[in-house]
């Protein structure tokens, strides 16, 4: 339902907690952030309001500059803390808004070569997906667009993966997803409102696009893999 991600130079939890807040509007039924740092990805999950979620992090802190957030409406599968999001594997942690239509032929083939789930949802297929990929000694990339291939339906995602603290991956099919920028920061939001407290120069991803950033630098490509610039898109938003 909502998406902040961020690759940013201080602590990414109490700021990713202040734009699913702005999200709130939006309606929810549960929320999730991830980090990665240092070789190390976490993340803390909770059913219910946004306070459910800061007691977690407050009873279990999660450190890490860079960070990705959700408050769920949940479409496949119950809003349990099993189901929200981040979903995670040993090697990536993705926030999705929206639907995968094919998650269960997708879940099916992993399924037959021995993967398991944890939960229900469509998202959780993503993150296998990629998993597998990566796994097979893909790179981020390369990883990232073949699982983006794959998949048929609504999405929005973010995506972090570990051992890269320089690195997320964003894409737009059918749920609106938008780039911003900082001072050796950058940003993903599912509207302008996500990343209203971080940054006023803002992208709007088109449809099929997709954005590889690192807290200097961001590429976007189309859904055939081509660079393309979106920059002259971009829009100051009254602070
Ligand atoms: N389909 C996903 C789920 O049920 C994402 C729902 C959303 O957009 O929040 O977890």
């Amino acid at each position: 339902c909502g998406i902040v991600g961020i690759l940013g130079a201080t602590p990414a939890v109490p700021r990713i907690l202040e734009s699913l807040a702005r999200l709130e509007y939006r309606g929810y039924d549960s929320a999730g952030i991830a980090t990665v740092e240092g070789g190390t990805l976490d993340r803390r999950r909770a059913p219910g309001k946004l306070s459910e979620l800061r007691a977690v992090i407050d009873a279990h802190p999660l450190s890490g500059n860079n960070g990705i957030g959700h408050t769920r409406w949940a479409t496949h599968g119950e809003p349990t803390e099993a189901n929200a999001h981040p979903h995670m594997t040993g090697r990536v942690a993705i926030v999705h808004n929206g639907i995968i239509e094919n998650f269960r032929p997708l879940k099916e083939e992993l399924l037959t070569k021995g993967v398991t789930f944890e939960g229900e949802t469509d998202t959780e297929v993503v993150a296998r997906l990629l998993t597998a990929y990566l796994d097979e000694g893909m790179p981020p990339r390369a990883a990232f667009q073949k699982t983006l291939s794959r998949l048929v339906g609504a999405f929005a995602l973010c995506v972090l993966i570990k051992g890269e603290d320089d690195l997320m991956f964003g894409a737009r099919e059918g749920s609106p997803l938008v780039v911003g920028f900082g001072d050796g920061e950058n940003y993903l939001g599912s509207d302008a409102m996500a990343l209203a407290s971080l940054s006023n120069k803002l992208i709007y991803l088109e449809e099929g696009d997709w954005a590889e950033l690192t807290h200097t630098s961001v590429q976007v490509f189309d859904a055939d893999g081509t660079p393309v610039d979106r920059l002259t898109t971009i829009s100051q938003v009254a602070a």
